[in-house]
């Protein structure tokens, strides 16, 4: 039983590289996006992320108000 696993081979042609956020192309290291138009795009899918947790923790949020407000007022004391 050998204790070292075998790594995998890292791509021998593409040495330092990053991708891009949003399509997952190969770009520079430094670069997040391939193109213009792929950044925006990313940045528009993120704000949409963002604003789908945001949503769902005032969902939440509600909920739970509503949980403890109507707990009070039904069953004060
Ligand atoms: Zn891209």
């Amino acid at each position: 039983m050998s204790k070292e696993r075998k790594r995998k081979t890292e791509e021998p042609r593409l040495p330092r590289h990053s991708h891009c956020l949003n399509c997952g192309e190969a770009v520079p290291p430094r670069k997040k996006h391939c193109t213009p138009g792929c950044e925006r795009e990313y940045s528009r899918w993120k704000k949409r992320e963002q604003m789908k947790t945001v949503g769902m923790i005032l969902v939440l949020l509600t909920v739970l108000i509503w949980f403890f407000v109507s707990n009070y007022f039904l069953f004060p004391g």
